[in-house]
């Protein structure tokens, strides 16, 4: 066993991810100090070995490092927003989720008032924080980040993505546009097989496998993506969107929802009006680049 003394830190918000946040840090061996506006969740913290602090101030003054976890940005406001709560001399790490102007508001909001203030997302549930599968993503100043990693990685694997505060929140949007998307994929497939009489079960190794094969050709695409040319090596727009007809046309004979598939189909032809069915399917980015005024 170690000898070597652990950086404290502060915990404020202890709803479910609050409360694995702490967990996290006690166990990590970091003496822990923790706040919420309803006390009485604390309790099994405190059993555990974290100290309640009796006000938010004293909270704050416990620890260089203050990690906050509430429901909004609001909330937030609300909390650290009052008259009395000295965020001077601290270093807040702001896990809660919003999006990117939120975040880059935020920061300029906790510099005025004397803080370090690094943004933050969290990309796991409340049961792996604490594991390595639990990505914490931040963004701010990369010496902040340095300074407070080794207590930072008693969470999970965190990365520090740039100065820019608004990057935390940007990843975390766009990982749930890659997971719904990946969802609903899977649950159109499903739809249409269970018109078969094929269980979801008997579909899901089948549906993973594509699911993964499909994650393989990405760093292609960002290729051409970052390049901004789109030979057809594998195949044209005009090729995906002849399959697309056919998800369309197999959904509705079989009554199926095709919503979705009626969605790419339409992106897709958008961009071969554009002049773009002799290109890879990368090049869509240009549809996706900007709004659709449909
Ligand atoms: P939760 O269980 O509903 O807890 C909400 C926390 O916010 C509680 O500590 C609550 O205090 C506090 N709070 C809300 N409004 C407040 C206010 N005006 N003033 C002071 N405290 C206030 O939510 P959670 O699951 O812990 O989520 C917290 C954040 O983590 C959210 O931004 C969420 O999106 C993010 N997150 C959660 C998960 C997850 O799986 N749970 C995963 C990734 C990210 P009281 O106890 O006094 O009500």
């Amino acid at each position: 066993m170690s000898d070597k003394r652990e950086a404290p830190v502060t915990v404020v918000g202890l709803g479910l991810m609050g409360q694995a946040l702490a967990r996290a840090f006690l166990r990590a061996g970091h003496p822990t100090t923790v706040w919420n506006r309803t006390a009485a969740k604390a309790d099994q913290l405190v059993a555990e070995g974290a100290r309640l602090a009796p006000t938010l101030a004293e909270a704050l003054k416990a620890s260089p490092l203050t990690v906050v976890c509430v429901t909004d940005y609001p909330a937030v406001h609300e909390l650290l927003g009052v008259d009395g709560v000295p965020l001077d001399g601290t270093t807040l790490v702001n896990l809660t989720s919003g999006d990117s102007a939120q975040a880059r508001e935020a920061a300029r909001w906790a510099e005025r008032r004397g803080a370090r203030y690094l943004d933050g997302a969290i990309m796991a549930v409340p049961p792996a924080i604490g594991t390595a599968d639990a990505v914490i993503l931040c963004s701010g100043p990369q010496e902040d980040f340095e300074a407070h990693k080794p207590a930072l990685d008693a969470l999970g694997t965190a990365t520090c993505l740039g100065a820019d505060h608004g990057l935390a929140s940007l990843y975390d949007v766009a990982g749930l546009a890659m997971m719904w998307s990946v969802l609903n994929a899977w649950l159109q497939g499903t739809a249409l097989l269970r018109t078969a009489g094929v269980d979801a079960a008997t579909y899901a190794p089948f549906a993973r496998q594509m699911a993964a094969a499909v994650a393989e050709w990405l760093p292609g695409h960002a290729e051409q993506i970052d390049s901004g040319a789109f030979p057809a090596d594998v195949a044209s727009l005009e090729t995906h969107a002849r399959s697309m007809e056919h998800l369309i046309e197999e959904s509705e004979a079989v009554g199926v929802n095709a919503e979705l598939p009626k969605l790419f189909k339409a992106m897709a032809d958008r961009s071969i009006a554009a002049g773009h069915g002799g290109e890879e399917y990368a090049v869509l980015i240009d549809e996706f680049g900007k709004p659709h005024h449909g």
